[in-house]
């Protein structure tokens, strides 16, 4: 079907949540998408940050295949192939920054999405709390009354910080602290606390006041959404220590920029020399194929137990296959150091560009923040012209989140097309 023909039946047909850009896209290989006229465009966007290993990619599909072959779906009722070894393999990953000895196993929680890994995570974090509250009661000789009383107060109070991202979903949203993308959808659940992103300062003024009710605190340790803004170590140190000093659960939303994203290391909080009790994953995880995990150290995910969650389709037959196949080839491929060579080429080459005031990122997680003069989205618009799928954050902001599988020579056609439109 021609773009004309199926923008007509999704303008007809959807609701319209997105303005999509012009283009029909049918096919892709690594870096290059094609759309339904035969051109091609470099992608810059790589399904915001979820192709990790660039499309079609030989491992993925013959995994994907193969599973379709075998079995699709049955339910979290049965064990099935492939979905422990995920498991294993990420915890290993979270595992990567500790030492041999340290090392205890994390648990997880098979989603669908980004923001049902975080609705895991909250509801994981309040039960932690509730299930302290009852054994500290207990050793306390409290009885029965005693000790549900002692649930019904215990913390619940969710911390996020300032400008965050964390979903769409009515508690995802309370958590994202960005009272515009609320405000249309009041009431939303209560118990969600914001505070300044690397304000130090205000995070101890909010334990001092609240402490006693903080259940966790949850931060994206390089934010994506609010256009690629890293937190400071000494923020997130803080945020490790004010949370261990009240039992509460410090949990990093590494959706966006975990899995090999930032180079060097699998996950971001590792980057910041901090180590967290819940981590979420998706995204890249499964390298497009949706894909949600909520990882936490065993004796926090212990809280949880048969019936407490659930998903129809979390950890399907095919998603653990994508995602086995992906962590693999990730873990086995070099990504770490490529990413995080080829994320420097590619802040180095932004910042010569014209118009562009400002550059940010750790590895291939990157913005550039152009000056008053240009307009983001209109680049966006004349990226397509120059065969370029790019994205916006802001009217000034181009954010890059290519396929992690994106080399210098990439780079060097972006530079030359961008700066073609930036000098126009
Ligand atoms: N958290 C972060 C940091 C994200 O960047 C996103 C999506 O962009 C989400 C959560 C939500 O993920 P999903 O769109 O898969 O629900």
């Amino acid at each position: 079907m021609s773009y004309a023909e199926q923008r007509e039946l999704e303008s007809t047909y959807l609701m319209g949540t997105y303005a999509r850009k012009p283009v029909e896209l049918v096919r892709g290989r690594g870096m290059e998408v094609e759309d339904d006229a035969g051109r091609t465009y470099l992608d810059f966007v790589s399904g915001v940050g979820a192709a990790s290993l660039g499309h079609c990619h030989p491992v993925l599909v013959a995994a994907l295949e193969e599973q379709a072959r075998t079995l699709v779906h049955v339910s979290n009722y049965y064990y099935i192939e492939h979905r422990g070894e995920v498991a294993r393999a990420v915890s290993d990953l979270l595992n990567a920054c500790v030492p041999e000895g340290e090392r205890a196993p994390w648990q997880s929680f098979f989603a669908n999405s980004g923001a049902e890994a975080n609705e895991c995570a909250f509801k994981l974090a309040r039960l932690h709390a509730k299930k302290r509250a009852a054994a500290r009661a207990e050793e306390a000789g409290a009885d029965e009354a005693a000790v549900r009383a002692a649930m019904a107060a215990a913390p619940r109070v969710i911390v996020t910080l300032d400008k965050s991202f964390h979903g769409r979903t009515l508690a995802t949203l309370a958590a994202t602290a960005q009272p515009a993308k609320q405000e249309a959808f009041q009431p939303l659940p209560d118990g969600f606390v914001r505070t300044p992103l690397n304000d130090v300062a205000a995070l101890e003024a909010l334990f001092a006041t609240q402490g006693d009710d903080v259940c966790a605190v949850m931060v994206e340790c390089v934010q994506g959404e609010s256009g690629v803004h890293p937190c400071l170590p000494e923020f997130l140190q803080a945020a490790r220590r004010l949370t261990a000093e009240r039992g509460a659960l410090l949990m990093c939303d590494e959706i966006q920029c975990g899995m090999f994203r930032c180079g060097t290391h699998p996950f971001g909080f590792q980057h910041f020399g901090i180590a967290p009790d819940v981590v979420t994953i998706a995204k890249g995880i499964a390298s497009g194929f949706p894909m949600g995990m909520c990882a936490a150290r065993a004796e926090v995910a212990a809280s949880f137990g048969p019936g407490d969650h659930g998903s129809t389709f979390g950890g399907s037959c095919l998603a653990v296959a994508a995602a086995e196949a992906t962590v693999r080839e990730l873990s086995q491929g070099g990504y770490a150091e490529s990413v995080e060579r080829v994320g420097a080429y590619l802040r180095e080459r932004l910042a010569e560009l014209p118009h562009v005031a400002e550059v940010r990122g750790l590895g291939l997680m990157v913005a550039a923040e152009l000056d008053e003069s240009a307009s983001a989205p209109d680049v966006v618009l004349a990226g397509l012209e120059e065969g370029l799928l790019l994205n916006f954050t802001g009217p000034h902001t181009l954010r890059f989140l290519p396929p992690l599988v994106c080399e210098e020579s990439h780079v060097d056609a972006l530079i030359d097309r961008l700066s073609r439109i930036l000098t126009a």
